[in-house]
């Protein structure tokens, strides 16, 4: 029998969304014995909500880490892999999770495959899907031997509760050897950083059509009345309009929100495979055959200039009415 853990992170004693989603890509995979496996600082105050997500949550709670947390997760996580021997290991594709990653193909010498944007079962076997060549291409993967180490891209599921509540399993681990020292020197909070698109359910995206860092001003002020948040192509990254945290697509996030509303943006494929997954996609772009057009629930050709202010308007009009 195969089985899976979905390893979760965790801040404030409170699990990440990608750790329920982690949890229920496990459960889906079916035929094995999969559990939820959460490890570092708060780890125990994370189980509960995690429990309704899983079969079964295994807790190795520890104090704050003296180093990075991905160094102290990965000598944990290889110590129970050793004494325990999972098949897979579901990661999630975050800065942190691909640390771990990385430092347990070293301590473990399982293989990995990165960038799952989904995954299937089939014979036996994990087959990973990952976006190559910009979107224009998904390669389905699996591993020569039965085991493995998977890291999976944030949004590629949506989390749903198990029918059962999974049991809890506290572990205690003896002191484990800790990777090479790494010195943290600094922490730094971003000032002014803008609403996280990563969990937001509606975001309102602004591309080249904005026409400087200015033109935000608009995106940012429906994104408000709509209690969104903002997000942004390349281009306007890359042009320093925004900052790259907002970016969606191929080389910045996958989002999924419920509703995106998508302001002066083409729609380039390495655009697309960041949103692909959203609820519904609104678009406002002046020209009616942008490659939007495909794959929008609704284009809206004209000027964004004009729609823009006028749609916020009527928005905070219906909410002072409601008020
Ligand atoms: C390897 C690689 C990775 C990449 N990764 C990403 C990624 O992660 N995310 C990403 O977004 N891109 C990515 N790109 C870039 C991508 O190919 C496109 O260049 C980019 O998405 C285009 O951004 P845009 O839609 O803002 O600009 P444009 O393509 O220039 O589109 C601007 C749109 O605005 C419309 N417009 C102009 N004025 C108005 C107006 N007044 N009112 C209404 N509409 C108006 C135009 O009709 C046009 O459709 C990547 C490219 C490569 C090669």
């Amino acid at each position: 029998m195969v089985t899976v853990w979905a390893v979760g992170e965790v801040a404030d004693g409170k699990p990440s969304k990608l750790t329920l989603e982690l949890a229920t890509t496990a459960r889906s995979l079916g035929g094995g014995e999969t559990a939820t496996l959460l490890v570092g600082e708060g780890a125990a105050a994370a189980a509960a909500e995690v429990a309704a997500f899983s079969t079964r949550v295994m807790v190795v709670e520890t104090g704050a880490p003296g180093g990075p947390v991905a160094a102290s997760m990965a000598t944990r996580i290889a110590a129970l892999v050793s004494q325990r021997s999972p098949d897979l290991l579901l990661i999630g594709a975050t800065p942190d999770g691909k640390d771990v990653a990385g430092a347990l193909v070293g301590l473990t010498d399982l293989p990995i495959l990165v960038n799952g944007s989904g995954m299937t079962w089939e014979d036996g076997a994990p087959h990973v899907e990952m976006s190559t060549f910009g979107g224009r291409l998904v390669t389905r993967s699996t591993f020569t031997g039965s085991r493995g180490i998977i890291l999976i891209r944030p949004s590629s599921v949506t989390a749903e509760q198990a029918q059962q509540t999974g049991e809890v399993e506290a572990i205690p681990l003896d002191a484990v050897d800790e990777l090479p020292p790494v010195r943290v020197t600094d922490r730094v909070a971003k000032a002014g950083a803008a609403a996280s698109i990563d969990d937001a359910r509606v975001i309102v995206g602004g591309g080249r059509g904005v026409g400087d860092a200015q033109g935000f001003r608009l995106i940012q002020d429906l994104a408000d009345a709509l209690g969104g948040a903002v997000g942004a192509t390349r281009a306007v990254v890359d042009a320093g309009w925004i900052a790259y945290g907002q970016q969606i697509g191929q080389t910045g996030k996958i989002v999924k929100p419920s509703l995106y509303l998508a302001c002066g943006i083409s729609g380039a494929i390495q655009h697309k495979v960041g949103v692909q997954t959203a609820g519904t996609i609104v678009a406002i772009n002046k020209d009616p055959d942008a490659p939007i057009a495909e794959f929008a629930d609704l284009l809206v050709v004209g000027d964004l200039f004009q729609i823009v202010p006028a749609l916020t308007e009527a928005i905070q009009a219906r909410r002072r009415g409601s008020s």
